[in-house]
């Protein structure tokens, strides 16, 4: 069992005492989760019965919301949402890496159309992205990030997911570095690139797999109200498939058109969930200019997001298929 103390956590020594400390935390909105991570404490730990308790360093995760094209008004609640997801589960913190105010704007092109103070800003921003200042984390988060990021070195970035860094994308991950022919190696590691998308609309989602800890909470399948995104080069036999469609979001044409999906990039993980577009996906309490989710979506979006947190963290278990690592994550 993980307790929270400030920023450390502690295991127990064993998994009776874990089931019985469980049980007044599964209340709780993330509840469910929140025993996913208690079961991920148990196994893993080296304590025995007597043993005085470790303490247990919670993972490191940066969160990236910097938007060099458009900049989604729900990058703010995002942010609030993965605080405290980290603050709930215990087993990770969180570091923000946001742009200067001036740089990106709503409904803005993508692209690096920033005056050079607005660049220089954007670049010291993402300076933490060096290989070198990522061995200090484990998990990178693109919180719906767009167009043409200034990373310092993103073939080092992309070396240090491969060596065995976590990386999670949500909804315009996929439209960053996107639009070029061959696919931008970023976007060869995420799995696919945004396309296009239509209206707002319903749609029926299909979970591919309950059993892993992005969709074990969630039924067969469930309606949400969205942003869809269509892609372009997703390959169905390269990654995992978490979430999707059997028929395009808006014109209801059968197909298939995926929505979230896992997958392992050298010995990395990578989650990515084309969902997050909405304020009301994320928060059951959002109330501004009126919700299409229901309370119930939000918090069942919130335990998908910390599912696949917490499985590129390597804190859950999961099937990987893809690349040619088709069976058992370890
Ligand atoms: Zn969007």
């Amino acid at each position: 069992m993980v307790f929270v103390v400030g920023q450390v956590g502690y295991r127990e020594p064993c998994p009776e005492m874990c089931a019985k400390a469980m049980k007044p935390l599964s209340n709780r909105i993330v509840g469910g989760l929140l025993g996913c991570v208690a079961v991920a404490g148990c196994v893993g730990t080296e304590a025995v019965h007597g043993a005085e308790m470790k303490p247990v360093e919670p993972k490191r995760v940066l969160v990236v919301s910097v938007a060099a094209g458009f900049r989604h008004s729900a990058i703010p609640v995002g942010e609030r949402v993965i605080a405290e997801l980290a603050r709930r589960s215990g087993a990770f913190t969180v570091e923000f890496i946001r742009a200067p105010e001036s740089v990106g704007a709503q409904g803005g092109a993508g692209g690096p159309s920033q005056d050079s103070d607005g660049a220089a800003a954007l670049r010291a921003a993402l300076d933490k992205l060096r290989p070198e200042s990522l061995r200090r984390y484990d998990a990178v988060i693109f919180n719906n990030t767009s167009g043409e990021l200034p990373l310092p070195d993103k073939d080092g970035f992309l070396r240090w997911i491969a060596d065995g860094g976590g990386f999670v994308g949500i909804h315009a991950a996929t439209d960053t570095f996107r639009g070029r022919k061959p696919p931008d190696p970023y976007i060869q590691m995420v799995g696919a690139e945004f396309a296009w998308h239509g209206p707002q609309v319903e749609v029926e989602i299909i979970n591919h797999d309950p059993t892993h800890p992005a969709c074990r909470h969630l039924p067969k399948s469930f309606r949400v109200y969205e942003e869809i995104y269509l892609f372009n080069g997703f390959e169905r036999d390269k990654v995992q498939c978490l979430l999707g469609m059997d028929r395009h979001p808006n014109t209801k044409e059968p197909g298939y058109y995926p929505v979230a999906w896992c997958k392992q990039y050298g010995r990395g993980r990578v989650f990515y969930t084309s969902l997050g577009h909405r304020e009301d996906i994320w928060d059951p309490a959002w109330e501004r200019g009126g919700r299409k989710n229901d309370p119930a979506t939000a918090e069942a979006f919130q335990k998908h997001l910390l599912g696949g947190i917490l499985w590129v963290l390597g804190l859950e278990p999961g099937g990987s298929a893809g690349s040619g690592t088709a069976g058992a994550a370890q």
